[in-house]
């Protein structure tokens, strides 16, 4: 405890220190979302992204040069996830290794059920419980951040896994307070996901990406893509879904978010 004392003494000096005028010109050529949250919680994501990026590890790969502006785009993006609650910075995680561009794996990727596939494969982006660090490439990255409004975000759903962590197990639950909480999680996000599985199952479009039918860990993940990045549509088409991210996150995009009304 002594040592989280000491910790939580240097995130505060880290959260005060004057944020540099270069990365925050970044965030706003980078991050429209930025300039669309209020003053209180532009500073607040600033303190977090002080935090994170003094005790994240930053590593390019396969020849890429990393920036302030690679770190920053990022870091402000994985924050976005922690506003208006206590946080310990996803614990889980030491390394953030970026990729110029997606790249291609040999691992084993998880299908749900029990079921594995190997082989090469692209990825845009990657992490898992075991590892403490989180692969992303870079143009994704980039990609996301600066269309937030088409759905698709590699650097929310890799963080949104990381939180799913957070309570040690990859289930697509998150570290949440009580029992009751727990219990509606479970009932809301087993419906959302049993209807997403339907859905694809009969080729039926959705709102969130079919993807997410592959396991309640990647159902949590898309879902919080569709949270950040179509928050009027999630809302109007998955009010329950909607209002149990709401919960979690303590945030209601809706008020931010650029995506068209209607
Ligand atoms: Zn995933």
């Amino acid at each position: 405890m002594v040592f989280a004392y000491f910790a939580e003494r240097r995130r505060e000096r880290l959260r005060a220190e004057p944020f540099p005028s270069t990365w925050h010109a970044t965030l706003e050529r980078n991050l429209p979302f930025f300039r669309r949250l209020s003053e209180a919680d532009q500073q607040e994501l600033l303190g977090h992204v002080q935090v994170f990026i003094a005790e994240k590890y930053f590593e390019g790969c396969g020849g890429l040069e990393l920036t302030d502006e690679i770190r920053i785009t990022i870091a402000a993006q994985a924050c976005l996830l922690l506003l208006h609650r206590k946080t310990d910075y996803y614990p889980h995680l030491t390394s953030i290794l970026v990729y110029p561009t997606g790249y291609t794996t040999e691992e084993e990727r998880h299908l749900g059920g029990g079921v594995w596939e190997e082989g090469p494969e692209d990825r845009l982006g990657q992490t898992s419980s075991q590892l403490r660090a989180l692969v992303l490439a870079w143009d994704a990255a980039r990609r996301g951040a600066a269309d937030p409004t088409d759905g698709q975000n590699v650097v929310l759903h890799e963080f949104a896994h990381q939180l799913d962590f957070e309570n040690r197990t990859a289930d697509g639950t998150p570290a949440l307070e009580t029992h009751a909480e727990y219990r509606a999680w479970a009932r809301v996000m087993g419906a959302e996901f049993k209807s997403l599985r339907r859905a694809e199952a009969a080729g039926a479009p959705t709102l969130l990406d079919g993807y997410g039918a592959t396991s309640p860990t990647e159902f949590f993940a898309v879902a919080t893509e569709a949270f950040f990045e179509r928050p009027r549509a999630l809302r109007a088409r998955h009010p329950d879904l909607y209002a149990e991210l709401r919960k979690f996150y303590r945030q209601d995009p809706v008020t931010f978010s650029s995506e068209p009304v209607g």
